[in-house]
């Protein structure tokens, strides 16, 4: 297979490209509709603009999908020290993450960052007040797509009975009925193939790459009852 170009090549000639397309369009139409020159002529114009829209449409297209190929762009991330939120090693070392869990939080949805991180203090109080030193999810994404850090990689959690050992926590404020938003969805994928690289911070960064973690929805593992994630499965989310 022929080698992908560069990502930054890809995004500037998409962006070349969807400008031309804007601009031949414009051309296309005026020809078509306003300019004042006689009917051949403004036919020969449009012609040719149209030739252009369709070479534009193609390139725009072209560089979408090898865009689409490098996956979904990296989100904003916010540290958990950005957000207020502090660390406990409570219940000792996470160890290799060889699971991630998706879950609700039986909350409102955060339809910002904003929301989101006074919801993520919220849940490090509620979650601290059960006795489990701070929030339980690793990871929160609100409705926009930032991801939220929140407990350390490094420490382990109480997110799903009797199964948190190496097992990543990763919460999108909502509850039953509720859906992904698209955000939402490249945001995890991102957050998946991402977490063990030097693209997330140090203190939540993942040892292991969790593409080859076994990924469930809260209510897949054996011996929960819960209506956790809802809609939020690993297969709604793309990941
Ligand atoms: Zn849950």
């Amino acid at each position: 297979m022929a080698k992908l170009p560069g990502k930054s090549f890809l995004t500037a000639s998409l962006k070349k490209w969807e400008r031309k397309l804007n601009e031949a369009r414009k051309r296309h139409d005026f020809y078509h509709k306003e300019s004042k020159r006689p009917e051949s002529e403004r036919q020969k114009l449009a012609a040719k603009w149209h030739k252009k829209v369709k070479e534009a449409e193609y390139w725009v297209f072209r560089r979408r999908t090898e865009l689409a190929r490098y996956g979904p762009a990296k989100p904003r991330i916010i540290t958990a020290k950005q957000a207020g939120i502090w660390q406990s090693s409570v219940f000792g070392s996470l160890g290799p993450e060889i699971k991630a869990t998706t879950h609700y939080a039986a909350s409102p949805r955060a339809r910002n960052l904003k929301e989101g991180i006074r919801l993520a203090l919220q849940f490090a109080a509620f979650h601290r007040g059960k006795g489990w030193g701070t929030i339980s999810y690793a990871y929160l994404i609100p409705d926009t797509g930032e991801i939220i850090c929140g407990r350390s990689t490094s420490h382990k959690a109480a997110h799903v009975a009797n199964m948190n050992a190496g097992n990543i926590g990763i919460n999108f404020f909502c509850t039953t009925g509720d859906r992904p938003t698209e955000a939402q969805k490249k945001s995890a994928q991102w957050l998946i193939a991402n977490a063990h690289t030097s693209a997330m911070p140090k203190l939540h960064r993942t040892d292991r790459d969790l593409r080859k973690a076994d990924i469930r929805a809260h209510n897949a593992w054996p011996g929960q009852s819960t209506g956790c994630p809802g809609y939020f499965t690993p297969n709604n989310l793309g990941v």
